[in-house]
């Protein structure tokens, strides 16, 4: 039993960045060198090149998601990209709650939790992300902070919905900073992210993946993922070119 039970993922988040022809060479650019590595891999792209990187995923490993998920299921809800819609393009994995979109797009814990419920709705597997802020950490608030943060999904959809969900533990203040959290530092809140769902239910905490996102690179991904509660990472910047992706793929 213990972490040997979890298959380790590591999902790229592109935000808004790229064209066309970049994402189709970074896409085959990381199927091309998956190599044998068995661990699950995914790239959450903008909502444009869904459709094209469904076409270009097809028949390889590399699994596709969003980065974000309308908190209705349809309707008049300009601008809005429904789960539904996500879906059909095949896609596994949607972000929800990133502290980018928590930040400046007004995210709430409440619609957080909403996104989280649609995702689930429609089979796709929402990659939560929860953190504290550097204030709230120096405050010594990072474990209520995230306590708050899963409170509000689960008790919106029962500690259930988490069987088909991943935790991404991302510390707002290591994000995009080039300043990583240590390995004991992530680990020590993941370990308790992961005990906070054991008393809930024992079987999910034991199974679910979660993983440290924030300024994750090539070279400390490795000491990261050597930690006992940490199942792989999200990856921002360094998931933009193909080679640092996959340097932190083959670490984990
Ligand atoms: C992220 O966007 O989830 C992230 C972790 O970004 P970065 O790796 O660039 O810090």
């Amino acid at each position: 039993m213990g972490e040997m039970m979890r298959q380790s993922l590591v999902v790229g988040n592109w935000k808004m960045n790229g064209t066309l022809a970049s994402a189709e060479s970074l896409v085959k650019g990381i199927i091309a060198g998956l190599g044998s590595n068995t661990a699950e891999i995914a790239v959450c792209v903008p909502y444009v090149y869904i459709s094209g990187v469904s076409e270009l995923v097809k028949g390889s490993r590399l699994a596709l998601g969003a980065q974000n998920i309308a908190d209705k299921a349809s309707g008049a809800y300009t601008g809005e990209i429904s789960a539904a819609m996500l879906s059909e393009f095949g896609c596994k994995y949607a972000l929800v709650g990133h502290s980018e979109r928590r930040t400046y797009y007004g995210d709430t814990n409440e619609s957080v939790a909403a996104r989280f419920a649609q995702a689930i709705a429609q089979g796709i597997i929402p990659v939560l992300c929860v953190g504290e802020t550097l204030e709230q950490r120096e405050q010594d608030q990072t474990i209520a902070v995230v306590n708050e943060q899963l409170d509000a999904v689960i008790n919106l959809t029962g500690i259930a919905a988490f069987d088909k969900a991943v935790i991404a533990y991302e510390p707002v203040w290591a994000i995009g900073t080039g300043r990583t959290a240590s390995d004991e530092q992530a680990q020590e809140v993941h370990q308790h992210i992961r005990q906070y769902i054991a008393v809930k239910d024992a079987v999910i905490a034991e199974k679910i993946q979660i993983l440290y996102g924030g300024s994750a690179k090539p070279d400390n991904a490795k000491g990261l993922f050597a930690m006992p509660d940490i199942d792989g990472g999200l990856i921002g910047g360094a998931s933009l070119e193909a080679e640092s992706f996959l340097k932190i793929y083959h670490s984990v």
